[in-house]
């Protein structure tokens, strides 16, 4: 995060801004609605300006100089001269005051974010100074989303706010009693003003909450928007999220920021937690009450032990949901080009678990050497040389061609290209980082010199 987003309370604070245009005149504009005072300096004062400061405010007219940042809680810089900008950008820095220059990051301490006013809800947009565009385009997409009322809805709140507090005194119970509300036909009638029927939900909410859930979550291959819409609503509906080491951090930025995050998975050098101990712990939590996400790489239901989970929640008659993810065969396969299937070539996809025992792979490998058929290795980059030395001695030919994808749908993705007689030692020359994914079959020779989905490439062209 390049910012912290803040919302400033500006009531009755004294702001400096520094030139007499269009430009502060617009600025001028947003502080006085967040009720500001205003000090404007500027040589010469446009009439629009005037009329905006006519009450209550100060309008000196004279060049910048350092003695009129006194007293003042945030400096605006608006004027066309970069000399004068860049001096009130350090004058204001030396005094530790936030200070705008507009139209100069580099001058910055603050920034003005696109805004959805829906007062008493704001929404606050920025890109870090990349692009106001951007900015201003998100803004009104979420214009078009918000429904009408939300600031009824906002009012309704806040009046109950003190009543809440008084019933439910603690605040993790008062947060799953809003949830459940918000949840509720009953947000709707406060949404619509209809403040007594909205009433009798608020009242009821309490009943609704029976018990804690578990949810099963694929969090995909990597890349955070494979997310399903699914997984993004319960990711922010959680209060408790348990998370493996295949879930990326981008995934888990996705989720509710003042949700309970815990490490659960494997990492080299960390004792990691027995299965066992992740089945009762999900069983504990969720009788406190508590709706907890388990998050995994892809989709629990492949090589996952999303079962072994679930045959805990039965036993124990706690409620839960599964939802899939895009498992790391599609994910990977997608990105690096490879169709799994394709009319020609391949009428059948497995996908193999690959992992070494004592250093080799034991499987029934006179089912995989159909020549027809793509095989995708789970877990099988140690396996490499073992999983190619079995197949050709049970009949593949040698040159069939395989990938090794390593981080697959992430901006490290890389895809090492070979057949079975030369793709381990060009794996172990081209350094692979776990996890790595391996596929082998007709298929994986289509479209190779067409990477596809990766930030700057194009899909392949067909014509
Ligand atoms: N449930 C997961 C798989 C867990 S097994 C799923 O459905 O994808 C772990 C194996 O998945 C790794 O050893 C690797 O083979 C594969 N894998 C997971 N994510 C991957 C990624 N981003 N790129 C390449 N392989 C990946």
């Amino acid at each position: 995060m390049d910012y912290l987003p803040l919302h400033f309370d500006l009531s009755d604070r004294l702001v400096l801004v520094v030139g007499g245009g269009t430009v502060a005149s617009r600025k001028v504009d947003l502080l006085l609605q967040a009720g500001a005072r205003v000090r404007l300096v500027a040589p010469v004062v446009d009439d629009t300006l005037r009329q905006q400061l006519a009450d209550g405010h100060e309008i000196i007219e004279a060049h910048y100089d350092r003695q009129y940042l006194e007293g003042v809680v945030l400096v605006v810089g608006a004027t066309s001269d970069p000399v004068v900008n860049s001096r009130i950008s350090g004058d204001a820095q030396e005094k530790s005051i936030p200070v705008n220059v507009v139209d100069a990051p580099a001058l910055c301490t603050v920034v003005f974010p696109a805004i959805v006013d829906r007062s008493p809800v704001l929404l606050s947009i920025g890109s870090s100074g990349t692009s106001p565009v951007l900015s201003r385009h998100l803004r009104l997409l979420l214009e078009q989303a918000l429904p009408d009322g939300i600031s009824r809805l906002a009012q309704y709140l806040k009046g109950k706010r003190q009543w809440l507090k008084q019933i439910w005194p603690d605040v993790d119970q008062r947060r799953r009693i809003t949830e459940q509300f918000m949840s509720s036909p009953g947000m709707n009638y406060a949404l619509e003003g209809r403040f007594e029927a909205a009433d009798e939900y608020l009242s009821d909410a309490d009943a609704a909450i029976v018990q804690g859930e578990v949810y099963l979550v694929g969090g995909g291959p990597g890349d955070p928007d494979l997310l399903t819409l699914k997984a993004l609503q319960l990711l922010q509906l959680a209060d408790v999220i348990l998370y493996d080491n295949l879930v990326s951090d981008k995934v888990l930025n996705r989720a509710r920021r003042d949700a309970y995050k815990e490490f659960v998975g494997k990492r080299s050098g960390y004792q990691s937690m027995q299965q066992e101990n992740i089945n009762e712990l999900l069983v504990r939590l969720a009788r406190e009450g508590k709706r907890v996400l388990r998050l995994k790489g892809g989709d629990p239901f492949i090589f996952g032990r999303g079962g072994e989970e679930i045959e805990a929640l039965v036993a124990e008659q706690i409620p839960f949901q599964v939802v899939p993810g895009i498992t790391a065969a599609s994910g990977c396969a997608a990105y690096a080009g490879i169709p799994l299937t394709h009319r020609d070539y391949s009428q059948s996809v497995r996908f193999v678990t690959g992992h070494p025992r004592d250093g080799d792979v034991n499987l029934s490998w006179n089912e995989l050497v159909s020549p027809n058929q793509t095989i995708v290795f789970y877990m099988g980059l140690g396996g490499l040389a073992s999983i190619c030395r079995h197949l050709t001695e049970h009949g593949l030919a040698v040159d069939t061609p395989v990938a090794v994808v390593s981080r697959g749908t992430t901006p490290e993705q890389k895809v090492v290209r070979g057949s079975l007689n030369t793709i381990t030692g060009l794996v172990a020359s081209a350094q692979v980082e776990t996890p790595t994914l391996i596929i082998i079959g007709q298929v994986v020779s289509l479209y190779q010199n067409h990477p596809m989905n990766l930030p700057g490439t194009r899909p392949p062209n067909h014509s």
